[in-house]
Parts: structure tokens; C-alpha cells; sequence
């Protein structure tokens, strides 16, 4: 079993990049799937615009300088946070979006608290 990432709900298991084909995440969330959607594209093409970025950046050094430069390694890293923070930013966004319309119920009973 797995939780919903935005509402919270047990569902079952799936990849985490084929979660928004899930039949919950489908009903419940279409407009997060139409945007993870949106998102992984915008990722993809990113990613293949950094690759070719890195191996002419490597190019040139190696003809230049003889050996690899290390910097390209950075936008790679830059790459990777700037698309967790988006990732992250987006799921909050929704997340308080479906918490505006669906107010977490206050009769659940709260648990004993074991230390
Ligand atoms: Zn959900």
C-alpha cells in the first residue's frame, strides 16, 4: 500500500513516475495529472537541452584544455533542484487546493500516544 500524495488516502502501490495513472489519482486529481503530465515533458526537454549543454561544454574543454571541466557537472545539479523544487512546489499547490475543498474531518479520534 502507498498514500496519495495529495489527499493523503491508502492506494495501492504504482512506480512513482506512473502514479498519476493511477484510477484514484484520475478521479480524484485530474488536474494534478494533467499537470504532471505537462511537467514531465518540461523535464524531459529540459534534460535533453542540458545534455547536449554538458557534452558541448565537455567538448570544448577537452579541445581547449585536455581534459574535462568539472562545472558542467553543476548545471546537471542545478538541473535536478531546480525540478525537485518545482516538483515540491506544485504538490503543495495542490495539496492545499484539495484541502480548501475537502477540510480534513475533526471526528477522527486521535490514537494513544505511545513514547
Ligand atoms: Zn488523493
Amino acid at each position: 500500500m502507498s498514500r496519495c500524495r495529495i489527499c493523503g488516502e491508502k492506494i495501492s502501490r504504482l512506480p512513482f513516475y506512473r502514479a498519476e495513472r493511477h484510477p484514484h489519482y484520475k478521479s480524484l486529481h485530474p488536474d494534478y495529472v494533467k499537470w504532471h503530465g505537462r511537467f514531465i515533458m518540461k523535464v524531459l526537454k529540459a534534460g535533453l537541452l542540458i545534455v547536449i549543454l554538458v557534452l558541448y561544454l565537455d567538448i570544448i574543454s577537452l579541445q581547449y584544455y585536455g581534459g574535462l571541466a568539472t562545472y558542467p557537472l553543476f548545471l546537471v545539479l542545478a538541473y535536478v533542484v531546480a525540478i525537485y523544487i518545482e516538483f515540491l512546489r506544485n504538490l503543495v499547490r495542490f495539496r492545499h487546493q484539495w484541502n480548501e475543498h475537502h477540510p480534513p474531518l475533526p471526528d477522527s479520534p486521535a490514537g494513544p500516544h505511545s513514547t
